[in-house]
């Protein structure tokens, strides 16, 4: 008997990084996990890896900001038997100085960090209550608990996502849902390709080179196993908050 055996598990941005490697611990708990993403193709290779291991996985492509979408999604799910833990992970980082004011990119980020998480949350956690009870994992950042030059909407976005998870955590009490907010410092993952702006993604790209083995960043299965800690605590534990930096980021 696997501690999550039974239980089902919405991942968004599932397709790479941290979501995919959240899927496969949780998968390895026994959990059905559901991917969801853009690039259907790359769903379906980690719910094939997931697959070759013992686990059960289903591909649920879709575009977070999207809400239509998003709604349809939770009415299958609803259909399957509801979402028992809800991983907000998908995410995108288009840094640049604010001067710059590129607003479309603004609003993207926005879209997809934010609304994208309320869309979601939207989708299951009726049923949620409903059923008495479920866990809501939220990815945001420590960019949710400082700023960095360039990344004022990312930050925005993050402080917010950050914010709404400590009022469901309170508001949960009631509802038997529990809630986490995951805040990671710097992870290998492909999120810098998300920086369009030029100089911001050399100095990003720059900054990476710095790291060598003995100054390695966080792997994604680092916040996995993070998540999948969470998520495990005995029904009376809700564990809020996670910072994970690599040891050699202030
Ligand atoms: P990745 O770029 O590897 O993963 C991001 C995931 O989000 C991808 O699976 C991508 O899938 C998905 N995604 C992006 N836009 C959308 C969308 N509109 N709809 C659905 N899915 C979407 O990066 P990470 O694994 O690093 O990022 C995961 C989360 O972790 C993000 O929220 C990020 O902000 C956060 N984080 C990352 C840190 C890091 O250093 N890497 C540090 C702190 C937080 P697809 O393209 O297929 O849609």
């Amino acid at each position: 008997m696997s501690e999550l055996d039974g239980r089902r598990a919405w991942i968004t941005g599932a397709s790479s990084g941290i979501g995919a490697a959240t899927a496969a611990r949780l998968a390895a708990l026994g959990a059905e996990v559901v991917l969801s993403g853009r690039r259907a193709e790359r769903l379906a290779a980690v719910a094939a890896q997931i697959e070759v291991a013992g686990g059960r996985a289903r591909v649920l492509p879709l575009d977070v900001a999207e809400r239509a979408a998003v709604e349809r999604a939770g009415a299958e799910l609803d259909a399957l038997g509801g979402v028992d833990v809800l991983v907000n992970n998908a995410g995108v980082m288009h840094l640049s100085p604010l001067v710059k004011v590129r607003v479309d990119e603004w609003e993207r980020v926005v879209d997809v960090n934010l609304k994208g998480v309320l869309y979601c949350l939207a989708a299951v956690l009726p049923g949620m209550a409903a059923r008495g009870g479920g866990h809501v994992v939220n990815v945001s950042s420590v960019a949710a608990q400082v700023t960095f030059p360039s990344s004022g909407v990312y930050c925005a976005t993050k402080f917010g996502v950050r914010a709404l998870s400590d009022t469901l955590r309170k508001e949960g009490i009631r509802l038997g849902v529990r809630v986490t907010d995951i805040q990671p410092g710097a992870v290998a993952t492909e999120l810098p390709d998300t920086i369009h702006y030029g100089p911001v993604r050399a100095a990003v790209s720059a900054a990476g080179a710095l790291y060598g083995p003995d100054t390695a960043i966080l792997a994604a299965e680092d916040v996995a196993d993070a998540i999948a800690w969470a998520v495990t605590r005995p029904a009376h534990v809700n564990v809020g908050e996670i910072v994970i930096r690599p040891r050699v980021q202030e």
